[in-house]
């Protein structure tokens, strides 16, 4: 059955909804985007996509067509008409679309916003049990990751080596130290326990499950280092994980084809994942 996605003010079936081939999230990935968890039909951890989403356009000077309360209601009503239980929301908002390709714009160029829904397991999904195979790769992006954009090439590409490779995802690399996920953030727990997790800077996405976790792992009692890793301590680390809103956490099993630890998702990796599973379904909207 065919979706019925939100296109700038309407609700139509995914195959009617048409975009301009000048629109710039097209030409020139002049775009920002988010994803929210949906579980039981409830918006999990959204109140800090759409802030995220809201600096995400200020920082690039993007017009956000409607407020916050607007948005939750664009998502709720997608997921009552698409019948969604599990899976998440897409949110891609554009700078718009002129008359010609340009790499200037005007100021009064009207965005595009595109909302839509994918259905998705998300927490009986067979990664939780199997853990996940990371290779590391050389992180090419530009210098604001912490702007949610939609130039996603670079991640495009390392995803696409990793599979070639028979690994599921990547560990960027710079300057000798991890930075993220090929879309996640990026943990390791030390042999003396310790969470170590890259500080938050322009060099990494400020995850909203990261934010989430951090608070839920500090209530657990472990001693929390947030500094910069490199991927020798990752092999020899004792646990590795990532997060992120359709993941949850994800364990590590294995990075450039070394076992972490005894190549078995790790106890704390797995505890974390049940508490934010659980307060995140508490907290759901
Ligand atoms: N880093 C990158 C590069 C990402 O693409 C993502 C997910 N979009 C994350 C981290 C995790 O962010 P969140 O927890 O908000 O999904």
């Amino acid at each position: 059955m065919e979706r019925i996605v939100y296109l700038n003010g309407d609700y139509i079936p995914e195959s009617e909804a048409q975009i301009s081939i000048f629109d710039r999230g097209f030409l020139f990935a002049d775009a920002v985007y988010e994803v929210t968890a949906v579980l039981d039909g409830k918006l999990i951890d959204n109140p800090g996509h759409l802030a995220r989403l809201e600096r995400s356009t200020k920082e690039l000077g993007i017009k956000l067509p409607v407020t916050g309360a607007e948005l939750t209601a664009i998502q709720r009503k997608l997921i009552e008409k698409n019948g969604l239980v599990e899976g998440g929301i897409y949110l891609q908002l554009s700078r718009g679309a002129e008359s010609d390709r340009d790499f200037d714009y005007s100021d009064d160029i009207e965005p595009t916003l595109v909302l839509f829904t994918q259905s998705r397991t998300l927490i009986n999904c067979p990664k939780r049990e199997t853990g996940i195979k990371v290779i590391s790769y050389n992180d090419i992006r530009w210098r604001r990751r912490d702007i949610k954009t939609t130039s996603l090439l670079p991640a495009c590409l390392a995803k696409h080596a990793a599979h070639a490779a028979k690994a599921d995802d990547v560990w960027l690399i710079e300057d000798g130290f991890v930075t993220e996920g090929g879309s996640s953030n990026a943990y390791i727990v030390t042999q003396e326990g310790k969470l170590v997790t890259r500080p938050l800077s322009n060099d990494i996405l400020h995850g909203i499950t990261r934010a989430s976790l951090m608070k839920l792992a500090k209530d657990t009692g472990v001693e929390i280092e947030e500094r910069n890793f490199t991927i020798e301590e990752a092999y020899a680390a004792k646990e590795a994980f990532i997060s992120s809103a359709t993941t949850f956490v994800w364990p590590v099993v294995e990075i450039d084809g070394k076992p972490v630890a005894d190549g078995k998702p790790g106890e704390f990796s797995l505890k974390l994942r049940d508490i934010y599973i659980n307060t995140a379904k508490e907290l759901a909207e």
